[in-house]
């Protein structure tokens, strides 16, 4: 049973990602977990009864779980290995991924290398984070997503620190921009909501000059989408304020991670928040990644304390990638049911462990 948009149910339709056909695999879907660090097994055990029950309803997966993490490094000083990267680019189909990064590896290179390895490699520069607040929640109604360049920018990693004087440099290349930017272009126009690009190109001359350029070349080329670009710190301002008008918003890496955890927030926190991330020019069997919006949690690792609706939904967006549309649905359709029956971990204000809560939402999905 699938519930309506108008219900409130969280949840986006594939036919609104593109205008092109659905996309169905034609073999068994590959699925690597990587459970990673912190609170990512945790929540990762919650996904996992999912990807049992897609099976169980006929569809085809073969499911590989890889131990990349800081255990696996402080035991072998192994981030991710080139031959297991080479697996995942060359014969996966979708990565679920919990979350790395741990005190005990203060300087995170392991967690650097295979988040970055990982979503530069494989070019994964689309990083899709929809807001919707679930049942119960503050701002129910509210439909934001946000597109993320997910491989450059600030995030490159290029720079120096030398006495009295550190740089880091942010790269943003034209394809990149351009790829994700019509990304967010398809979106809104598929949804006839408002397009937002969040810059700061009155001082950010060079790298955000680039984004301004490309976006006024697309607004030409979309005239039937409402678009606007917003200098990032007014924008943020205006989400605090009020962040109904806006539908879509697109940035750079490093303003598309501080934009969207705000809007996970407007969907009850870190917690809850999805995401995946895609190559857009790469062909639809490259792997794509799903993984919750939060890291690694280190403060409240372990004690069964971590929210898995972000990790859920997360599995929710990887099904219909996959073309399980059915599944993508029911999943959602869990979780705001566990929710509208007042199911809630800490985080929400309530009492249910992590495992409690994955029990909650899976006593919601149809057989
Ligand atoms: P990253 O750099 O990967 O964004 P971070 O260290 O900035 O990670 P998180 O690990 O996401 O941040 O944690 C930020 C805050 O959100 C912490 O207080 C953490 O406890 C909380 N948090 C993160 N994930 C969850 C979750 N699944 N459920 C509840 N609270 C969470």
């Amino acid at each position: 049973m699938v519930a309506s948009r108008g219900v409130g149910v969280w949840h986006h339709r594939q036919e609104l990602e593109t205008e092109t056909e659905q996309k169905v695999l034609d073999h068994a879907a590959r699925i690597a977990l990587i459970p990673g660090d912190g609170a990512g097994p945790e929540v990762m055990a919650e996904a996992v009864p999912l990807l049992d029950w897609a099976r169980a309803r006929g569809r085809r997966l073969e499911v590989e779980r890889l131990p990349y993490g800081a255990d696996h490094y402080l035991a072998t000083g192994e981030t991710l290995p080139e031959a297991a990267y080479a697996a995942l680019r060359d014969g996966c189909d979708a990565i679920l991924f919990g979350a790395v990064g741990d005190p005990r590896v203060p300087d995170g290179r392991h967690a650097e290398e295979i988040l970055l390895r990982l979503r530069q490699g494989l070019e994964l520069m689309v990083n899709f984070r929809p807001c919707r607040p679930l049942p119960g929640l503050q701002r129910e109604g509210l439909w934001l997503e946000v597109y993320r360049e997910n491989t450059e920018g600030a995030y490159c990693l290029q720079g120096s620190t030398e006495p009295g004087r550190a740089v880091d440099l942010a790269v943003h290349t034209e394809p990149a921009v351009r790829r994700l930017l019509e990304a967010a272009f398809a979106r809104a126009r598929a949804r006839s909501c408002p397009l937002t690009l969040a810059h700061k190109a009155n001082v950010l001359k060079h790298g955000h000059g680039l984004w301004v350029r490309v976006f006024q070349e697309l607004c030409a080329a979309h005239p039937g989408v409402t678009a606007r670009g917003m200098h990032a710190d007014a924008l943020l301002c205006a989400l605090v304020q009020d962040p109904s008008p806006f539908g879509v918003i697109a940035a750079d890496n490093y303003l598309g991670d501080l934009i969207s955890d705000l809007t996970a927030a407007f969907a009850g926190g870190m917690g809850t928040a999805p995401s995946l991330s895609w190559a857009p020019h790469r062909p639809f069997r490259c792997a794509v990644l799903a993984e919750p919006v939060h890291g690694s949690a280190p403060d409240i690792a372990g004690k069964g304390l971590a929210n898995p609706v972000g990790m859920i939904l997360s599995t929710a967006l990887l099904f219909r990638h996959l073309g399980w549309e059915s599944e993508a649905l029911a999943v959602e359709a869990a979780v705001a049911a566990a929710m509208a029956s007042g199911a809630r971990t800490r985080d929400l204000g309530g009492s249910l462990s992590t495992s409690d809560m994955g029990t909650a939402i899976r006593g919601h999905l149809p057989g």
